[in-house]
């Protein structure tokens, strides 16, 4: 049996139609859904990109893999084995269509084959899945009749800023003037410090290619939106590329396809515009949809909590693979294959957020409390609490209304950074040791201020 780990960065769940998005975004990935296991609710332990591969790749909590900031200080240790490393010694070939082994090594511990298709264009992020598909469609045919099974991840970056998807996409889900000057609804963002950089980079290239005067910025949040849901519309179609080779090689019948991401992005919501801060199910919810026919059933949705250090268990019982010792995930295979169907993985998600904001959240079935080692971008106070059941969206902070729940949460998620830190050695929280190696120092003093006014 094979492996194949499509991974779509900054997707967020709930703009997909099969995780019930109003807009007809994922047509190949409804169909694929519906021929596996669609989990309803993966949720990211950490982000952003770099902490949640590293947890995808090792099955470690950023706590303990230590990479808790993009482009931070720390690598993955050499004693920890990778997925791709298992997958190695177990006798697979192994190979990646990605470039993040450019920033850290250990992205490309154990891949056999490494091609990076921006390096081609010199685009870093902005490479399309097109320019990566041309690569990954020949492996796949090359692969097909080969006896050795391989193990191939395969990392697409469209739906990351900037959107700008080709032009066959760009009438999709918006009618209008982008530039209506009656409207203001991207006023918050050009007022913001992080976004007001923005209003002169991407967003103007894009007014200016639909033929705009120099110059123009849109005025329209929903227009943006739309820009966002044409990329998923764009990487839908990559995606349905891989899925009709994998039908025409035969492959699609003894390869196990994972589709997911690493986190998601906000839109509008919590004052957020189009990036991965916060610690909200806009960012840490994520599609996950599983594919295997004859061992996984066919339109199945499994909705227990399963987290990125989950996947690297999973796959290791799904393909006999040793399980190393030092994981903090569990397998959730027999909830996919219905042999395990009723199995608690966690009772609790435990996330991190660093790089540009530093930040902790804990959630439950009924409560996600957020806690702040600084003040963030965005003015919002240092302890957050949603009741999840009656305010999905995370809308209304009831920290100080339920103050004791909001203290017994507090205090319990302490308690687990400092029982961790404790366990593995940790002088104290890496949050704090690692998290603002990003951070503009003036913009760090500008966000200080608002949250203090
Ligand atoms: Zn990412």
């Amino acid at each position: 049996m094979n492996v194949l780990l499509l991974a779509v960065d900054t997707l967020r769940a709930d703009h997909l139609s099969c995780y019930g998005y109003r807009r007809p975004t994922s047509p190949a990935l409804d169909r694929f859904a519906r021929e596996g296991v669609r989990c309803s609710r993966f949720m990211a332990p950490g982000i952003p990109t770099h902490p949640s591969f590293t947890t995808l790749f090792s099955g470690q909590h950023p706590i303990r893999h230590g990479v808790v900031a993009q482009g931070g200080k720390t690598d993955l240790n050499g004693r920890t084995p990778t997925i791709a490393q298992l997958f190695l010694e177990a006798g697979y070939h192994t190979a990646s269509f990605d470039n993040l082994w450019n920033h850290k090594p250990h992205f490309g511990r154990g891949f056999e084959t490494l091609v990076d298709s921006s390096r081609r264009r010199g685009c870093g992020l902005m490479v399309m899945c097109e320019e990566i598909n041309t690569r990954v469609l020949q492996f796949l045919k090359q692969r097909a009749n080969d006896p050795e099974p391989f193990f191939a991840f395969v990392h697409y970056w469209d739906p990351h800023t900037p959107y700008w998807a080709p032009q066959k996409y760009r009438s999709l889900f918006y009618e209008g003037d982008p530039c209506d000057p009656s409207k203001a609804s991207l006023e918050p963002l050009y007022a913001h410090p992080l976004g007001s950089r923005w209003k002169d980079t991407w967003l103007k290239t894009v007014t200016k290619d639909l033929g705009y005067p120099e110059g123009r910025a849109p005025t329209d949040a929903d227009f943006v939106t739309a820009l966002y849901d044409q990329e998923i519309r764009h990487i839908d179609d990559g995606l349905s590329a891989v899925f009709e080779t994998l039908d025409a090689t035969g492959l699609a019948e003894n390869t196990l396809v994972l589709v997911l991401a690493d986190h998601g992005e906000c839109m509008t919501e919590h004052g957020i515009y189009y990036d991965h801060h916060g610690l909200y199910d806009e960012n840490l919810h994520v599609p996950l949809v599983a594919r295997l026919p004859g061992q996984l059933p066919a339109g199945e949705s499994v909705d227990a909590l399963i987290r990125h250090l989950d996947l690297l268990p999973t796959l290791c019982e799904a393909c006999g693979l040793r399980t190393p010792e030092e994981i903090d995930g569990k397998s959730a295979w027999g909830l996919w294959t219905g042999s395990r169907r009723d199995e608690v993985l966690a009772e609790r998600l435990v996330s991190a957020e660093c790089s540009w904001q530093m930040k902790w959240a804990l959630r439950d079935e009924r409560y996600h409390f957020i806690l702040q080692r600084q003040p963030d971008w965005y003015g919002s106070p240092p302890r957050e609490l949603y009741d999840v059941r009656a305010d999905p969206g995370l809308t209304r902070n009831i920290a100080d209304e339920r103050p004791e729940v909001a203290k017994e949460l507090e205090s319990d998620l302490e308690g687990w950074i400092s029982d961790r830190c404790k366990t593995l050695g940790l002088a104290g929280d890496p949050l704090v040791a690692h998290g603002i190696s990003m951070m503009d120092p003036m913009l760090r003093k500008s966000a200080a201020k608002e949250a203090r006014a």
